[in-house]
């Protein structure tokens, strides 16, 4: 007999278990938004359909682009694949030739520019110091501190760690954990020349996934609930009752601010996610009447008020249109929006004088886009005390990652397969 399962909440976490467990239940998937994508998903803004926020893969995420084609994305197709590059107009400009690792991560630090030789050795050193260890930090300290004992101060923190660490950690230097980021530099850096490429979405993030997800889910009979907030999940005997409707099993992948307050019965779980802490990322869509002439399709700027400019007409065929990315942007909170716009509109009149102001703009605030990954953060177990099937599932299961797509498709894997592991066991 097949599980009834309830899957709450449709982002990359909760599909990926909905989408792992699709033969082997009856899966009902309740989806609080009025789409499945969660925080990477299309949004209408003002009437433009734009993402939450701008995002980007490498090609080690390899459990999201298996999700994709399962679902019939071609990754081929949904991506522009780039060799790692890394191009500040105020800075480091690198990139990786097509070379087997680690030959590739060498010639583009040899041949990288803004660097004087000193700095380029330094680094050398530094990321041949984490290779050498395994890639592990322990203790675990602050990259903050990490760079300043491993001399990586001026040009090399400005416009190379800091920049990483913000869109790869989203979390400043200061808490940033040095374990996490040793993890994300073995993934990418210290695996192979493919692991590295860089995966910039040429369709827009509901269709990368959620959508084509969830109309697969619906041909194979699962049950889908768009809108639908669930409030309560209760221990039932051996099942689990959601919202008063029974089930054998649960898959909780809600963000964990919205995890928390449906865990009554499990007040462990509740103590450890309110140790949680968030930081915001702030996205600005700016419409041109042409197309901004930017040094390249992501450009890094390490003076500015955006960390990164897209062009997003060489992706999307937005023609004329930017996204600029700002993040750990605690710092702005208490910025008017005019505020902001008009910095990031500056950042880019400097690059491009010509331009002329924008035709149009508008900012995407997400407060609590990624939980921080800091040197204290907890580790948080998936399994649900209380429910004999419950499980939990998202970006922030993972002790030792960012919040990433792809931790929370591989938690959502994880969940699924556990569960079925389980329930077979038991039967
Ligand atoms: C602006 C921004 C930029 C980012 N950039 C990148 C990037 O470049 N690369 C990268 O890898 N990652 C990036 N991330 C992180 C990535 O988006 C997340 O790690 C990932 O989307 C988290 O997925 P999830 O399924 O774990 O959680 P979520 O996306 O939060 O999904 C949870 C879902 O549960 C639903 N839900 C919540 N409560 C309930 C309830 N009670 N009942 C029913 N449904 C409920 C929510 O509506 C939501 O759809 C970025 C995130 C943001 C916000």
């Amino acid at each position: 007999m097949k599980p009834r399962v309830a899957i709450v909440g449709a982002g990359w976490a909760g599909l990926a278990a909905a989408v792992t467990l699709a033969e082997h239940a009856e899966l009902t998937v309740f989806e609080a938004g009025r789409e499945p994508g969660g925080r990477a998903r299309r949004i209408d803004l003002d009437g433009a359909k734009v993402d939450n926020g701008q995002h980007i893969l490498i090609g080690a995420y390899t459990e999201c682009l298996a999700m994709m084609r399962a679902v019939g994305v071609d990754p081929a197709q949904a991506f522009l694949r780039l060799p790692l590059t890394w191009q500040m107009v105020d800075g480091i400009r690198m990139r990786c030739p097509r070379l087997p690792a680690p030959w590739h991560v060498a010639l583009g630090l040899l041949g990288a520019r803004g660097l004087s030789w000193g700095e380029k050795l330094r680094l050398a050193r530094a990321l041949d110091g984490l290779k050498r260890a395994g890639w592990q930090v322990s203790p675990d300290r602050p990259v903050a501190d990490w760079l300043r004992d491993t001399d990586q101060g001026g040009a090399l923190t400005d416009s190379f760690w800091k920049p990483l660490v913000l869109s790869a950690m989203n979390t400043p230097l200061h808490r940033a954990s040095t374990a996490t980021l040793a993890r994300v530099l073995a993934d990418s850096l210290g695996s192979s020349r493919a692991a590295s490429d860089l995966l910039l979405p040429r369709i827009d993030l509901s269709e990368l996934f959620p959508l084509p997800a969830w109309r697969w889910l619906a041909e194979r009979g699962a049950k889908l609930y768009e809108g639908r907030r669930v409030r309560s999940i209760e221990p039932d005997g051996a099942g689990v009752r959601v919202d008063g409707r029974a089930f054998d099993a649960v898959v909780l992948a809600a963000a964990p601010y919205h995890a928390e307050p449906l865990l009554g019965f499990d007040p462990d779980m509740q103590r450890a996610i309110q140790s949680l802490r968030f930081e915001p990322i702030y996205t600005v869509y700016l419409r041109y009447a042409r197309v901004p002439r930017l040094p390249a399709v992501m450009t890094g700027l390490a003076g500015g008020m955006a960390h990164w400019l897209f062009e997003r007409g060489a992706l999307t065929g937005e023609q004329g249109m930017v996204a600029a990315v700002i993040s750990a942007a605690s710092n702005l909170v208490d910025w008017p929006r005019e505020a902001v716009l008009d910095k990031v509109a500056a950042d880019i009149a400097r690059l491009d004088p010509t331009l002329g102001a924008p035709l149009w703009s508008r900012l995407v605030v997400e407060k609590r886009a990624t939980f921080a990954a800091t040197v204290d953060r907890q580790q948080l177990n998936s399994r649900l005390n209380g429910i004999q099937y419950g499980y939990l599932a998202g970006d922030w299961l993972d002790p030792g990652y960012p919040a990433t797509l792809e931790g929370a498709v591989k938690s959502g894997q994880a969940a699924a397969r556990a569960l079925m592991q389980e329930w077979t066991r038991q039967q």
